[in-house]
């Protein structure tokens, strides 16, 4: 029987209760839960073919760029590849503009900057102002597949999340004796099993691989928000313990088939993430993007 749903078990600590602080850091999050399959354009996807309308030309990134993880420059402008493709339905909590109910991510994957990084960009529509349908174009036979997801259906679901690197250090400071503690007793780890999703997620707290750098808006000035993690893994070798969906577990509850942490193919920068933030103040929601490395 195909499972068509992920579930995160339930935290094995109540949070709240222990940590009555953190309420007010409390966020929710959309994990998506990629697994490799055939997505249509009608469906909300990682690495899927997009509701793109025939009539927009589509993306291509015409900056100075890089091969993956080499010095070598790419001579060619490089047509932007599918990321992320959700339907409102899909993410009932996140901030879809007035008038718009697809969300689109796409970037382009080759290095950029002095980090190396893959260059996204986001586009928000109306999936019924789209009509006819542009093909989805395949990404270059000789580019490194680590550096964009292969083709996968999705499974979102609502998570609540609590901050990790964000943590403000004052909150970290009163609650660190605490949570020591309840690490001890329960054997899990706050920042491995507690706090936020590992994965590929909307909204919610970043998954950062190292320090949080949450970019400023060059129009207003204020700090964006998150809008998307991609995560190279789903969960690690720590995270799985609590992250793992139940249909994924082993008939004893344990440790997963690997295969389904690196779901959708990916490892950026040895198994980083690469993060997109908006700023939804500004009427053009502009985007800023960071990418990191473990
Ligand atoms: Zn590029
Ligand atoms: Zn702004």
């Amino acid at each position: 029987m195909i499972k068509n749903t992920r579930t995160t078990p339930a935290r094995p600590v109540d949070m709240e209760a222990l940590f009555p602080e953190l309420t007010p850091y409390r966020r929710e999050a959309v994990r998506l839960h990629p697994r490799p399959g055939s997505p249509a354009p009608t469906d909300s996807s990682v690495g899927g073919p997009l509701l793109w309308p025939a009539g927009e030309a589509w993306p291509v990134c015409a900056e100075e760029h890089y091969e993956p993880e080499s010095a070598d420059l790419h001579e060619e402008a490089a047509p932007m590849l599918p990321i992320v493709q959700v339907y409102r339905a899909d993410a009932p909590g996140l901030p879809f503009p007035e008038g718009t109910d697809l969300l689109q991510v796409v970037w382009c994957p080759y290095g950029h900057g002095e980090y190396c990084y893959p260059l996204p960009k986001v586009y928000w529509r109306d999936s019924a102002a789209v009509g006819e349908v542009c093909p989805t174009p395949q990404p270059a036979p000789d580019l490194s597949g680590y550096w964009y997801p292969d083709p996968c259906v999705v499974h979102p679901e609502t998570v609540t999340e609590y901050p990790s690197w964000d943590m403000p250090r004052e909150l970290s400071d009163v609650l660190r004796p605490r949570i020591e503690e309840m690490e001890e007793r329960t054997g899990l780890y706050y920042h491995h099993h507690l706090a936020d999703a590992p994965g590929i997620k909307l909204g919610g707290w970043p998954g950062w691989t190292q320090d949080p750098a949450w970019p400023d808006c060059e129009g207003c000035g204020g700090r964006m928000e998150h809008l998307l993690t991609v995560a190279s893994w789903e969960v690690d070798g720590e995270s799985w313990r609590t992250w793992l969906p139940e249909e994924d577990r082993a008939p004893d509850g344990g440790r997963p088939d690997w295969k389904v942490s690196e779901s959708a193919g990916l490892c950026l920068g040895d198994a980083g993430g690469v993060y997109v933030f908006e700023c939804r103040t500004c009427p053009d929601r502009p985007v800023g993007h960071w990418f990191d490395c473990s």
